[in-house]
């Protein structure tokens, strides 16, 4: 019997992330998992104009067309999961006493930003709260303002318990396609950071040793 191979669980209709997910398997970069957040917090106007421009300057040219590929990816899967999403917050969200988003910690991380950037996309206006404790600047009484390609990842990875149970009342195919897309738009996620906070080669060759004269 042959084993299946790894990755192929994404839809076949998502070919990006497809062939994104038979070249990365499932090995996590390690610099990523370590890299900082330092964007989950409150921004003046000011202070998050000037964060976009310094994460545009790091876009290295070199790495820039692997970058904008793993964001089309992350953006495929966003897309494909987002009518799945939607489905359960109408049957769970309405009346729920514990509403998720008006939880702190919820914020705009790096790779959101960078992946939004990267596509050309505008920020949206601000980080998600105006201060800290406040609830989320894009919930109307209707929901998120923001489509789901646009939100912070968290707000699709994070499943609350009664969402977990429709899943899992789901056609088994579907949960393996929905978890394994989840799973590679997280690993993208985490391969764009680490592209993003590579050195640059101009600030490898400062760290090497000169040649010897
Ligand atoms: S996603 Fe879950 S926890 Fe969040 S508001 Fe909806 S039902 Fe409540
Ligand atoms: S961005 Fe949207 S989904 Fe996320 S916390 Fe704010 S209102 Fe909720």
């Amino acid at each position: 019997m042959s084993r299946r191979k790894k990755g192929t669980h994404i839809p076949a209709t998502l070919p990006i992330l497809a062939k994104l997910s038979h070249e990365y398997g499932h090995e996590d970069p390690t610099s990523a998992q370590n890299g900082s957040d330092s964007c989950k917090h409150p921004f003046t106007v000011a202070q998050w104009r000037d964060l976009t421009s310094k994460l545009k300057e790091n876009f290295s040219q070199t790495d820039r067309e692997r970058m904008q590929t793993l964001a089309l990816g992350i953006r495929e899967g966003l897309l494909w999961c987002d009518e799945t999403m939607d489905r359960y917050c109408g049957l769970t969200c309405h009346g729920c006493r514990d509403f998720c988003c008006d939880a702190d910690g919820i914020y705009f991380d790096d790779a959101d930003l960078i992946y939004l950037l990267i596509l050309d996309n505008d920020l949206p206006a601000n980080q998600t709260r105006a201060k800290a404790g406040l609830a989320c600047r894009y919930l109307s009484i209707t929901g998120c303002i923001l489509p789901r390609m646009c939100r912070p990842f968290i707000c699709t990875w994070y499943l609350c318990e009664p969402q977990m149970e429709l899943l899992t009342a789901e056609p088994l195919p579907l949960q393996k396609q929905f978890t394994a897309v989840m799973q590679m738009v997280r690993r993208c996620r985490q391969q764009l950071l680490a592209l993003h906070n590579k050195p640059s080669p101009a600030i490898k060759n400062l760290a090497a040793p000169l040649p010897c004269q």
